[in-house]
């Protein structure tokens, strides 16, 4: 029997020499040094760079590309929160796709095969984004899965009426429930509310948690607690968690212990967290980026993802998650060869672990959801995110994008 699709020449991060990876109805059925077996359709990869498709796991669709038509004045948090909040009375279906569409093409054609988003549900925009989302999961079903996330970001307990809608955005289709439990008076009843509608609807749960950088206490204990209380292990998943960078290494070591015993996860999201944080220092500005490569060594599943793209939360970006891994290593001070192998797997098989698919990465049984990048390392890949990418999706090529160089000088003797 021969397979769909075969890449020849392959190098693998973490693996000596050249592979062979055979695809065939949607998965991955082989990976060897060398593959006789005969294919429909076989690439040479000419010792490129294959990874597992990239996922990005904590993405506003309906709030990305804002920035265009309302660029900040100040480029403060308050404004961020405000002229958003502004902003989203005026969100249209029509709006919303427009934008929405513009980004999961971009992802597609970096190599995003998986893609958690959260959908803003509340009293202002009520089901708006819901019903905007919801059509682009089949409409891009060819090229990424896409996660739906119903998201309270305004708060429930002060928003009478919140809770009776987010059950409403579940029943039409939300696939993970979570809110950001630090925008509300009473947080401890936020979280509970939202493990209550997660047992309702039996779906994984994802907190915007413990962000920003106060004095106020940490909320993860709370969420720790309803995790285990509940037999939640394995289905929540934090992001920002920016307040783990002001931890001592004793107390990292120990809350660590404590998230990784809960079976949750957490994702990284530097181009936000960079931006935001650390505001009111006047000098040696600190990072406030989850040190997840320390999270990742005690044992907690961690990843990154982009979060915001060209609005006023993050003014910055594209959608793709390489540039996002060149930002963590360098904010981390990731450099060695090991760490870059680590950083791909945060934004591949950590991060959609992280977001409940286990299926995920270069191995037989596995999704045939790859791409080949324009790089012969793990490092390469980091270290300059190329333009270069070929997407697979369910073991069909469905995006390919090459860089175009045309030097004018006599000089220059590269082309192509
Ligand atoms: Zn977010």
């Amino acid at each position: 029997m021969s397979t769909t699709l075969k890449i020849d020449n392959a190098t693998l991060a973490g693996r000596d020499g050249y592979w062979s990876v055979a695809m065939e109805a949607g998965g991955i059925i082989d990976v060897a040094r060398h593959l006789e077996t005969t294919a429909q359709e076989t690439i040479d990869a000419e010792g490129r760079l294959v990874i597992p498709g990239l996922v990005d796991g904590h993405l506003h669709l309906d709030k990305a590309l804002l920035f265009a038509q309302h660029p900040a004045q100040t480029g403060t948090f308050q404004e961020a929160l405000q002229e958003t909040g502004s902003l989203k009375r005026r969100f249209t279906i029509d709006d919303i796709q427009s934008r929405a569409r513009q980004i999961l093409e971009n992802e597609i054609a970096f190599g995003t095969t998986l893609m958690r988003s959260h959908v803003e549900v509340d009293l202002m925009l009520k089901l708006t984004a819901m019903e905007a989302l919801l059509p682009l999961k089949q409409d891009y079903a060819w090229g990424l899965t896409l996660q739906l996330a119903v998201f309270a970001q305004e708060g429930i307990t002060n928003q009478p009426g919140t809770t009776a809608l987010l059950r409403r955005a579940m029943a039409m289709g939300g696939d993970v429930i979570g809110s950001a439990p630090y925008v509300d008076p009473n947080p401890s009843d936020n979280i509970q509310i939202i493990f209550d509608l997660a047992e309702e609807f039996d779906c994984d749960v994802d907190f915007h948690l413990d962000f920003l950088d106060d004095d106020a206490p940490l909320l993860l204990p709370i969420v720790v607690e309803e995790t285990l209380k509940r037999g939640w292990q394995g289905r929540v998943c934090l992001g920002h968690m920016t307040k783990l960078a002001g931890l001592t290494p004793q107390t990292l070591k120990e809350t660590a212990a404590m998230v990784s015993n809960a079976g949750i996860s957490v994702l990284a999201l530097p181009a936000t967290d960079l931006y935001m944080m650390a505001r009111k220092d006047t000098h040696n500005v600190r990072r406030g980026v989850a040190p997840i490569h320390q999270l990742m060594n005690h044992g907690v599943i961690t990843g990154i993802a982009t979060n915001n793209v060209q609005n006023l939360f993050t003014p910055f970006g594209d959608g793709d998650v390489l540039k996002i891994c060149t930002l963590l290593a360098q904010t981390l001070q990731l450099g060695t060869v090991k760490n870059h192998i680590q950083c791909l797997a945060m934004a591949t098989t950590q991060a959609a672990q992280a977001i409940g698919v286990t299926n995920y990465g270069i191995a037989p049984g596995n999704a045939a959801d790859l791409v080949i990048v324009d790089a012969t390392s793990a490092s390469e890949a980091i270290g300059t995110a190329p333009v270069g990418r070929t997407t697979i999706k369910h073991g069909k090529i469905v995006s390919t994008t090459q860089m175009q160089r045309t030097f004018l000088s006599p000089e220059v003797s590269i082309k192509g």
